[in-house]
């Protein structure tokens, strides 16, 4: 079951397709991480979502029902920071959240809640103002969960935090999936940060979705080699070796670099080597990393 689906979703501003056919499914339960380059249009899809921009063509499905169907009803069951979230400075952060609470209409108790929830429980009468940064985006997504929602859709909550603060909301998020079974859509340009966190990752170039699955399915690109690195005494050699061998190369380096092979193959070709007279220094086998691969998807290279 999807928690988010749309259906050929595409958005112009003006005469600019800042998003294209977009085919997004957010299984319930996990922690999607929606990651693109600056302008992929990240933001644009998630204010989409909630509403905030008016769908131009194709279609929203949040829990399996059409956003427009019951926009409210559906709505009051997401939470949202989109970009930086802004307070009364001159209130504390419960005071904040008090006015919200009663937007909302929900339990009183609920201030303390998402307070604790977010670990800012002790801000007690510190003024906003005041707040790290850090802070604010956690208090941001205390206002976010204050109603409860089922799901939760952040903006890049990390930005401009420092790397204990990259931690916290890690484990925060991790902790609301987890415990209360909160799915969560979170935005991000930081590919080594989603890996830490997301469970599944779509990923957006220049508008266009280019993948989505579980992370494992990344990951197990990654564990895949995506060639050789031979080391050797005498690479003119070797690469003549290889010829006759019949084996693509190129030198790099000062190493020579071949297509992944198989153990036995890799196994003969050091035999040859060796029985050949040339010294082996080393054979690596280099494997992708995720880096390569995001960069190979947007660039079209995949
Ligand atoms: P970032 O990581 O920089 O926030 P993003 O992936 O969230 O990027 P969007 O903010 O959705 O990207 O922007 C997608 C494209 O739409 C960009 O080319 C941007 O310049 C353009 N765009 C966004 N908002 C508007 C607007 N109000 N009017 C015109 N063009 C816009």
């Amino acid at each position: 079951m999807y928690c988010i689906q749309t259906q050929q979703l595409s958005y112009r501003f003006g005469a600019d397709m800042v998003l294209d056919s977009l085919e997004l499914e957010v299984p319930l339960g996990s922690i999607c991480g929606f990651l693109g380059a600056n302008g992929a249009g990240k933001t644009t899809t998630l204010r989409l979502l909630l509403g905030l921009l008016k769908r131009q063509s194709g279609a929203i499905r949040l829990f399996g029902a059409c956003l427009e169907d019951d926009r409210i009803g559906i709505l009051r069951r997401v939470g949202a920071m989109i970009e930086s979230p802004s307070f009364y400075d001159h209130l504390t952060a419960a005071e904040n959240l008090r006015l919200l609470q009663i937007v909302h209409r929900c339990p009183r108790q609920r201030i303390d809640e998402a307070l604790e929830l977010v670990g800012l429980a002790h801000t007690g009468r510190k003024r906003t103002a005041h707040f790290s940064l850090g802070m604010k985006q956690r208090l941001g997504i205390a206002v976010a969960l204050l109603h409860e929602p089922e799901l939760l859709i952040l903006d890049e909550p990390t930005n401009g935090l420092d790397p204990n603060g990259i931690v916290e909301i890690r484990k925060l998020l991790q902790r609301l999936n987890r415990e209360r079974g909160l799915t969560i859509l979170v935005s991000s340009h930081l590919l080594a940060e989603i890996e830490k966190l997301a469970t599944h990752v779509c990923i957006l170039d220049r508008g266009r979705l280019v993948f989505q699955g579980p992370m494992q399915v990344l990951q197990e690109r990654q564990r895949q080699a995506r060639g050789i690195m031979l080391r050797t005494g005498d690479n003119t050699s070797a690469a003549r070796l290889l010829v006759a061998e019949g084996i693509d190369h190129h030198h790099h380096d000062g190493a020579l670099r071949l297509p992944a092979l198989e153990p036995g193959a890799t196994a003969a070709l050091n035999r040859t080597l060796v029985a050949a007279g040339v010294d082996v220094h080393e054979i690596a086998l280099l494997r992708n990393d995720l880096e390569h691969i995001f960069m190979g998807m947007v660039e079209g290279r995949e």
